[in-house]
Protein backbone atom coordinates (compact mmCIF):
# COMPACT_ATOMS: atom_id res chain seq x y z
CA UNK A 1 0.00 0.00 0.00
CA UNK A 2 1.28 3.48 -0.83
CA UNK A 3 2.07 5.42 2.18
CA UNK A 4 0.65 9.10 1.99
CA UNK A 5 1.19 11.46 4.65
CA UNK A 6 -1.38 14.79 5.06
CA UNK A 7 0.47 17.88 6.15
CA UNK A 8 -0.82 18.29 9.89
CA UNK A 9 -0.44 21.82 10.93
CA UNK A 10 -3.79 22.83 10.30
CA UNK A 11 -6.70 22.14 8.62
CA UNK A 12 -9.32 19.42 7.80
CA UNK A 13 -6.50 16.85 7.96
CA UNK A 14 -8.48 13.91 10.17
CA UNK A 15 -11.07 14.61 6.66
CA UNK A 16 -8.36 13.76 4.38
CA UNK A 17 -6.99 10.51 6.18
CA UNK A 18 -9.90 9.03 6.28
CA UNK A 19 -10.72 9.32 2.45
CA UNK A 20 -7.07 8.51 2.05
CA UNK A 21 -7.36 4.95 4.03
CA UNK A 22 -10.80 4.34 2.55
CA UNK A 23 -8.74 4.74 -0.99
CA UNK A 24 -6.52 1.82 0.02
CA UNK A 25 -3.49 4.11 1.06
CA UNK A 26 -1.77 3.59 4.63
CA UNK A 27 -2.16 7.45 5.47
CA UNK A 28 -0.47 8.97 7.73
CA UNK A 29 -0.28 12.39 9.91
CA UNK A 30 2.65 14.64 8.41
CA UNK A 31 4.02 17.54 11.38
CA UNK A 32 7.95 16.77 11.23
CA UNK A 33 10.55 16.46 7.75
CA UNK A 34 11.03 13.16 9.48
CA UNK A 35 7.53 12.04 8.79
CA UNK A 36 7.47 13.81 5.23
CA UNK A 37 10.59 11.71 4.64
CA UNK A 38 8.69 8.65 4.96
CA UNK A 39 5.93 9.18 2.60
CA UNK A 40 5.37 8.26 -0.58
CA UNK A 41 2.50 11.46 -1.63
CA UNK A 42 1.39 13.89 0.14
CA UNK A 43 -2.15 15.79 0.79
CA UNK A 44 -2.38 19.29 1.18
CA UNK A 45 -5.46 19.79 3.12
CA UNK A 46 -8.05 22.68 3.39
CA UNK A 47 -8.05 25.03 6.11
CA UNK A 48 -6.00 28.54 5.99
CA UNK A 49 -3.33 28.55 3.63
CA UNK A 50 -1.73 31.69 5.74
CA UNK A 51 -1.90 30.13 8.57
CA UNK A 52 -0.30 26.92 7.12
CA UNK A 53 2.26 28.64 5.01
CA UNK A 54 3.30 30.78 8.61
CA UNK A 55 3.54 27.05 10.46
CA UNK A 56 5.17 25.25 7.67
CA UNK A 57 8.20 27.85 7.87
CA UNK A 58 7.96 27.88 11.38
CA UNK A 59 8.50 23.96 11.87
CA UNK A 60 11.12 23.57 9.43
CA UNK A 61 8.66 21.77 6.85
CA UNK A 62 8.52 24.79 4.28
CA UNK A 63 12.37 24.12 1.74
CA UNK A 64 12.02 19.91 2.51
CA UNK A 65 8.22 20.15 1.37
CA UNK A 66 9.55 22.11 -2.05
CA UNK A 67 12.20 19.77 -2.31
CA UNK A 68 10.19 16.58 -2.26
CA UNK A 69 7.79 18.00 -4.41
CA UNK A 70 10.52 19.48 -6.79
CA UNK A 71 12.03 15.66 -6.88
CA UNK A 72 8.73 13.95 -8.18
CA UNK A 73 6.72 13.54 -5.00
CA UNK A 74 3.33 13.05 -5.63
CA UNK A 75 0.88 15.79 -3.93
CA UNK A 76 -2.46 16.65 -3.94
CA UNK A 77 -4.20 20.27 -2.29
CA UNK A 78 -7.71 20.27 -1.82
CA UNK A 79 -8.50 24.52 -1.34
CA UNK A 80 -5.81 25.90 0.88
CA UNK A 81 -3.94 22.90 -0.14
CA UNK A 82 -4.42 24.44 -3.83
CA UNK A 83 -2.84 27.06 -3.12
CA UNK A 84 0.25 26.20 -1.50
CA UNK A 85 0.52 24.17 -4.54
CA UNK A 86 0.09 27.05 -6.69
CA UNK A 87 3.86 28.92 -7.87
CA UNK A 88 1.89 32.23 -7.58
CA UNK A 89 -1.12 33.77 -5.34
CA UNK A 90 -2.69 37.00 -6.62
CA UNK A 91 -3.49 38.27 -3.56
CA UNK A 92 -0.90 37.03 -0.84
CA UNK A 93 -1.28 38.13 2.65
CA UNK A 94 2.09 39.54 3.99
CA UNK A 95 4.05 36.66 4.90
CA UNK A 96 2.07 33.92 3.04
CA UNK A 97 4.79 31.55 0.62
CA UNK A 98 3.88 28.87 -1.11
CA UNK A 99 5.35 25.53 -2.04
CA UNK A 100 4.68 25.58 -5.46
CA UNK A 101 5.03 23.24 -8.36
CA UNK A 102 1.96 24.21 -10.26
CA UNK A 103 2.50 26.60 -12.98
CA UNK A 104 -0.61 28.76 -12.14
CA UNK A 105 -2.30 31.60 -10.07
CA UNK A 106 -4.51 31.84 -7.92
CA UNK A 107 -6.91 34.02 -6.63
CA UNK A 108 -7.61 33.38 -2.58
CA UNK A 109 -11.21 33.24 -1.53
CA UNK A 110 -12.55 34.15 -5.43
CA UNK A 111 -16.04 32.53 -4.78
CA UNK A 112 -16.73 34.98 -2.13
CA UNK A 113 -17.23 34.88 1.85
CA UNK A 114 -17.88 31.95 4.06
CA UNK A 115 -21.89 32.17 4.18
CA UNK A 116 -21.75 32.36 0.30
CA UNK A 117 -20.52 28.58 0.30
CA UNK A 118 -21.90 26.20 -1.95
CA UNK A 119 -22.23 22.54 -3.91
CA UNK A 120 -22.12 22.68 -7.63
CA UNK A 121 -21.37 18.80 -9.68
CA UNK A 122 -18.54 18.77 -11.14
CA UNK A 123 -16.91 16.47 -14.46
CA UNK A 124 -13.59 16.42 -13.83
CA UNK A 125 -11.45 14.41 -16.19
CA UNK A 126 -9.30 11.34 -14.84
CA UNK A 127 -12.67 10.93 -12.61
CA UNK A 128 -15.23 8.01 -14.05
CA UNK A 129 -18.49 7.44 -13.19
CA UNK A 130 -20.39 10.71 -13.14
CA UNK A 131 -20.27 14.25 -11.66
CA UNK A 132 -18.55 15.01 -8.34
CA UNK A 133 -20.20 17.03 -6.10
CA UNK A 134 -17.82 20.17 -5.03
CA UNK A 135 -18.15 21.78 -1.92
CA UNK A 136 -16.94 25.27 -1.95
CA UNK A 137 -15.56 26.96 1.18
CA UNK A 138 -14.13 30.59 0.59
CA UNK A 139 -12.39 28.43 -1.88
CA UNK A 140 -9.89 29.94 -3.97
CA UNK A 141 -10.23 29.53 -8.08
CA UNK A 142 -7.62 29.11 -10.71
CA UNK A 143 -7.06 32.48 -12.28
CA UNK A 144 -4.40 31.15 -15.80
CA UNK A 145 -2.58 28.33 -16.14
CA UNK A 146 0.96 28.26 -17.68
CA UNK A 147 1.31 25.29 -20.76
CA UNK A 148 2.00 22.73 -18.69
CA UNK A 149 -0.59 22.97 -16.32
CA UNK A 150 -3.64 20.43 -17.37
CA UNK A 151 -7.09 21.81 -16.45
CA UNK A 152 -9.54 18.60 -15.51
CA UNK A 153 -12.52 20.51 -14.20
CA UNK A 154 -13.69 24.26 -14.68
CA UNK A 155 -16.81 25.78 -13.04
CA UNK A 156 -17.98 28.99 -14.55
CA UNK A 157 -14.73 31.01 -16.59
CA UNK A 158 -12.51 29.36 -13.60
CA UNK A 159 -10.40 26.28 -13.64
CA UNK A 160 -11.20 24.75 -10.44
CA UNK A 161 -9.47 21.44 -11.00
CA UNK A 162 -5.86 21.09 -12.17
CA UNK A 163 -2.69 18.20 -12.49
CA UNK A 164 0.55 19.16 -13.45
CA UNK A 165 2.16 15.87 -13.50
CA UNK A 166 2.47 13.88 -10.14
CA UNK A 167 1.02 17.40 -8.38
CA UNK A 168 -3.36 17.64 -8.47
CA UNK A 169 -5.28 20.65 -7.02
CA UNK A 170 -8.69 20.80 -6.40
CA UNK A 171 -10.66 24.16 -5.27
CA UNK A 172 -13.25 22.22 -3.96
CA UNK A 173 -13.41 19.83 -0.37
CA UNK A 174 -13.90 15.71 -1.89
CA UNK A 175 -12.98 15.21 1.62
CA UNK A 176 -15.98 16.38 3.19
CA UNK A 177 -18.17 14.19 0.89
CA UNK A 178 -18.46 10.80 1.02
CA UNK A 179 -17.12 10.27 -2.72
CA UNK A 180 -13.45 9.29 -2.57
CA UNK A 181 -13.05 9.30 -6.35
CA UNK A 182 -10.37 11.71 -6.62
CA UNK A 183 -8.42 10.75 -3.33
CA UNK A 184 -9.05 7.34 -5.32
CA UNK A 185 -7.06 9.25 -8.39
CA UNK A 186 -4.60 10.50 -6.37
CA UNK A 187 -3.54 7.32 -4.89
CA UNK A 188 -3.78 5.78 -8.20
CA UNK A 189 -1.05 8.68 -8.62
CA UNK A 190 1.13 7.70 -5.85
CA UNK A 191 1.02 3.93 -7.06
CA UNK A 192 2.38 4.56 -10.37
CA UNK A 193 4.92 7.15 -9.38
CA UNK A 194 6.49 4.69 -6.72
N1 LIG B 1 -9.83 30.83 2.08
C1 LIG B 1 -8.89 29.85 2.56
C2 LIG B 1 -7.46 30.28 2.25
O1 LIG B 1 -7.25 31.28 1.65
C3 LIG B 1 -9.15 28.49 1.96
C4 LIG B 1 -10.45 27.96 2.46
C5 LIG B 1 -10.54 26.48 2.52
O2 LIG B 1 -9.55 25.75 2.49
N2 LIG B 1 -11.75 26.01 2.68
O3 LIG B 1 -6.56 29.60 2.65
Amino acid sequence: RPVVGVLALQGDVREHLAALAASGADARPVRRPEELAGVDGLVLPGGESTTMSKLALAFGLMAPLRERVAAGMPAYGSCAGMILLADKILDPRSGQETVGGIDMIVRRNAFGRQNESFEAALEVDGVEGGPVEGVFIRAPWVESTGARAEVLATYGDHPVAVRQGNLLATSFHPELTGDHRVHGLFAEMVRSAR
